[in-house]
């Protein structure tokens, strides 16, 4: 008799990636991929960056449309899965009870929205009609204001601003993306966009929205500033899809699905990846909720080879990337406090890193156009090899030379 197989809900980054991982690795019953969005799977990091000037070919596909059928990888779309019954090991999608042997909940994150804040022309961005509605109103538009100074508010600022739109962000810290970076990075990253002419106002907040007929026409922040605006892009931050975890009595942590180091949620046939999943990391003192391409996928890699009997614990090092302007901005290991900073290369040359080492450490690289560090510290964080901090700042030797170097001299 046929097992009930493997279903997969969320039909994205993690989804995608686990049904891959575990055909590659000869699983042979049914697995069913569940979608609430209705078209092909694709790229979400293109939809803040090249996807809203151009998005007439339509989002980047994460696989070909005939990959799914090709795998034996069944696809539904457009329905969200409902009901999960953990004793009977069902949960529905429209009509239908599905049954399964093991659980893979890849539900992602929504957008954070502003309470009681409805205008037609304010947006928030986390899915390909998101961008395309955005992309739309651009052209018309004079003026955006971007609520929220991270990176999804950033990247579409820059795109803005090349289009010729005037820009401000507003971002209550007293910088931009200061939670994710030093502050070396944020503010070679602020001068970019304050080159393009861009408004960047840190250290206050958003008081009131208002306009008339449905759109609106006025940004009031804290201090009383008032900005006109023709668009609005609110970019606060997500939270995770974790209704059904909740509904089914799964343990949460930190706002994300809990999960143990197999990344098993707190029902041994339930696990949880990506952007709503807590885990436990090697790189954090506590259990993290992490939003990269990489975590989703790499946690994707790692549940497949547990349920197809090579476990192994998740230790991923982290890694993220941004586009803005001609910056590539890559980050390794997990921002925390202590340690030292060190500068390698300088920020006028438009390329260069920031290393942060704990006693003799690296515990984080923060890149800028300078993807051969990031290369190099992906490798150097996790080897407990012992960093020089004379070679590891010197320009004349690549990085990747510390692995070998900093061994010697240490
Ligand atoms: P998601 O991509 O959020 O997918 C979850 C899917 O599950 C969604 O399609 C959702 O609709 C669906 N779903 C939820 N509940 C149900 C249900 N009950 N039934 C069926 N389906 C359901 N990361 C980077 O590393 N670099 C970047 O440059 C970058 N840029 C980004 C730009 C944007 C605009 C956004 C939104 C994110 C960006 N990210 C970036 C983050 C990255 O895209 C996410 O970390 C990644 O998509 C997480 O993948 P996931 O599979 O965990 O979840």
């Amino acid at each position: 008799m046929t097992r009930p197989g493997t279903i997969i809900v969320g039909a994205s980054h993690g989804g995608v990636q686990a049904a891959q991982s575990l055909r590659q690795a000869d699983y042979t019953d049914p697995i069913t991929l569940i979608s609430d969005e209705r078209g092909t799977p694709y790229h979400r990091p293109p939809l803040s960056k090249g996807y809203i000037s151009a998005p007439q070919s339509g989002p980047s596909l994460l696989r070909p449309e005939t990959f799914f059928a090709a795998s034996d990888i069944t696809l539904l779309r457009g329905t969200p899965a409902t009901d999960l019954d953990r004793t009977a090991r069902s949960l529905r999608v429209g009509d239908q009870t599905l049954h399964y042997d093991h659980l893979i909940l890849a539900t992602g994150a929504s957008a954070r929205r502003l309470p009681d804040a409805e205008f037609r022309n304010l947006h928030t961005l986390r899915n390909a009609s998101d961008s395309a509605v955005l992309s739309a109103e651009l052209p018309a538009a004079r003026s955006l204001v971007v609520i929220g100074g991270g990176f999804i508010g950033l990247e579409v600022a820059a795109t803005a601003a090349k289009l010729g739109l005037s820009v401000t962000v507003v971002e209550v810290q007293p910088r931009i993306l200061a939670r994710a970076l030093p502050e070396a990075v944020s503010a070679h990253i602020a001068r970019q966009h304050q080159q393009a002419g861009t408004r960047l106002l840190t250290g206050v907040s958003l008081g009131a929205i208002t306009g008339r007929n449905g759109r609106a026409d006025t940004v009031t922040l804290s201090d009383g500033t008032a900005l006109a605006a023709d668009l609005i892009l609110v970019g606060i931050g997500s939270q995770p899809n974790t209704a059904l975890a909740i509904d089914a009595g799964l343990a949460l942590s930190a706002g994300g699905i809990l999960v143990d180091d197999h990344l098993r949620t707190s029902d041994p046939a339930i696990f949880a990846i990506g952007d709503c999943a807590t885990f436990p990391s090697p790189f954090a003192p506590t259990p993290v909720r992490l939003e990269s391409v990489q975590n989703a996928v790499d946690q994707a890699k790692c549940v497949a080879a547990c349920i197809t009997g090579t476990p192994l614990p998740y230790s991923a090092v982290p890694w993220f990337w941004t586009e803005q302007f001609d910056m590539r901005i890559q980050m390794a290991g997990l921002p925390c406090d202590g340690g030292q900073l060190l500068l390698r290369g300088t920020p006028d040359s438009g390329s260069f890193s920031v290393l942060h080492l704990i006693g003799d450490q690296l515990v984080g690289a923060y890149s800028v156009n300078a993807t051969a560090d990031h290369i190099a510290a992906r490798k150097l964080i996790p080897s407990g090899i012992r960093i020089d901090p004379a070679l590891a700042c010197d320009t004349t030797r690549p990085l990747k030379h510390c692995l070998t170097d900093s061994a010697v001299s240490a």
